[in-house]
């Protein structure tokens, strides 16, 4: 049991299949963990949604079973940290705290055709420089503009000041505050497609454009801010809420990230990469997305953001529908056990994303003789992984000006893949780069630690978060050039052959 003066922050992690409450002590060592998972309901096709209410009292609920775990009370908790997943949407009513729909997540894509008439209209161009977004059902301004136009008389009583708008963070924000505080930070806010990343602030012209009266957005702070304190009845005793960040920010600062650059890759089901791009924003030429990595004492810092659909999601069809092997883990022996061979496949169940963007791509598996086994299909799924990874990479480079020969950082990586140590050595030897694994599993949890915990002056600077930063073991690329290249044309030749348009 820790000594019951020493520090402690407390990060609320509210992720889309669960809700989390992590207590750190002010080193960033772990010391309990409350958890509860999350209902999603899909009340029609491609429609995705989670009840507020529920998250909300999850949240609680989680955060008093890791105060009882590590057997502290609330008063000894300097600070709280929130991260979220991102862009799902919540409106809710000033006066009573009710939401007036159910919580739209990030994955819904009811806004599919009114963001096909908005670009037809001309507007994406303009919400790509302003916001650094694609236009996109993803984001959270379509899913707004939906609940107005949709549920009935919220219209009437958006334009009269009574509702009020927020992801997750603010609608945790709101309820901890006893109704208090609607505030969010700068990342979550730069996922809404209504900010404006370079004036950071939200965009008259787009809020027009969507016809979102402005009454109902969010103050917008820093990742580090008095963002709220809670009601003293929730936890025994009132605890400051001193940092924000959206999850795949929170990660990035989890894994130390903060020089121009650096970045870091997160695998789970599917894998979401950022790197740090510096004081300027870059507007991808690649279709990847501008965002606010993140922002401290009012100085932005920007990242560009690439994701793939099925990263660890293939090792899960590997295992539920090709039925090669029963636990993930397992996958790392049987590509051990490959020979070289020259079999790819190309996870392209629901298309593909960045560079190629090919919603109607299928997947394939190409270049098996009579000597193909199930290893060289496991092999061939985990490096689909690394391949990809590579694609995100050179289009960041592209977009940052990195020439080709400039010398590589580590890429740094956390998730569930993580743990395949096959995996993180192909990734090394596919990108020609080093590849570093995160001794915490935590780091999207830890990120929102250290926001607060820096807000609450126990680090002075993110120099300071960067020294406890903590490597669980480096991977450096074994093959050569040649072999390099060799391998990846044989990759780009397969990724060829499944293109729709092809
Ligand atoms: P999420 O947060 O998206 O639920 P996690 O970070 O928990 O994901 O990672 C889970 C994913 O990692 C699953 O898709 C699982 O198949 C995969 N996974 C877990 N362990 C391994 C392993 N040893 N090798 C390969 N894949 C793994």
């Amino acid at each position: 049991m820790p000594a019951n003066d020493a520090p402690f922050l407390l990060a609320i992690d509210q992720g889309t299949t669960s809700t989390r409450a992590i207590l750190f002590d002010a080193k960033g060592a772990q010391l309990s963990v409350g958890q509860k998972p999350l209902n999603q309901s899909y009340p029609q096709d491609g429609w995705v949604e989670h009840a507020p209410e529920e998250i909300w009292a999850a949240t609680v609920e989680v955060t008093r079973q890791a105060l009882e775990a590590a057997g502290i009370s609330a008063s000894k908790v300097t600070a709280i940290g929130i991260t979220n997943q991102r862009e799902t949407t919540v409106v809710w009513e000033k006066e009573t705290g009710r939401p007036i729909y159910p919580a739209i997540v990030w994955q819904d894509r009811r806004t599919a055709e009114k963001c096909r008439e908005l670009e037809k209209g001309g507007a994406a161009d303009s919400v790509q420089q302003k916001t650094g977004l694609l236009l996109d059902p993803y984001f959270s301004g379509t899913k707004l503009a939906w609940i107005l136009d949709h549920v009935e008389g919220a219209r009437a009583k958006a334009e009269a000041g009574k509702l009020a708008f927020g992801t997750i963070d603010s609608w945790l924000i709101w309820h901890l505050s006893g109704g208090k505080r609607h505030v969010t930070d700068a990342t979550n806010a730069s996922r809404t497609m209504l900010f404006n990343i370079r004036t950071q602030s939200w965009d008259d012209d787009i809020l027009k454009l969507l016809n979102i009266p402005r009454s109902m957005l969010p103050e917008v702070l820093d990742c580090g801010a008095s963002f709220a304190t809670t009601e003293k009845s929730l936890f025994g005793s009132e605890i400051p809420v001193l940092g924000v960040a959206g999850d795949q920010q929170a990660a990035t600062v989890g894994q130390a990230c903060f020089q121009t650059g650096m970045a870091k890759s997160t695998y789970g089901t599917g894998c979401f990469a950022l790197v740090n791009s510096g004081s300027d924003p870059v507007i991808s030429k690649n279709r990847l997305l501008g965002t606010v990595g993140y922002r401290l004492s009012g100085e932005v810092t920007y990242a560009i953001e690439g994701s793939i659909f099925m990263a660890g999601a293939t090792v899960q069809w590997m295992r539920d529908g090709l039925k090669a092997f029963s636990q993930s883990p397992d996958s790392e022996e049987m590509a051990r056990r490959a020979s070289d061979s020259q079999v790819y496949m190309v996870p392209a169940f629901t298309g593909l994303g960045a560079p190629y963007w090919d919603p109607d791509a299928r997947g394939a598996i190409l270049g098996m003789t009579q000597d193909t086994g199930l290893d060289d299909i496991v092999r061939a799924g985990l490096e689909s992984v690394c391949y990809q990874t590579r694609e995100l990479v050179e289009a960041m480079d592209r977009d940052m000006n990195v020439s080709a020969d400039a010398m590589p950082q580590p890429l740094r990586v956390d998730g569930g893949m993580v743990g395949n140590e096959w995996f993180l050595q192909s990734l090394a030897d596919i990108l020609g780069r080093p590849v570093e694994r995160a001794a915490t599993a935590e780091t999207t949890a830890l990120g929102a630690a250290y926001l607060a915990g820096m807000q609450a002056g126990l680090f002075a600077s993110t120099d300071d978060i960067a020294k406890t930063w903590k490597s669980g073991g480096a991977y450096h690329p074994k093959w050569d050039a040649s072999l390099r290249d060799q391998k990846f044309a044989g990759w780009k030749n397969a990724v060829q052959r499944v293109l729709s348009g092809v």
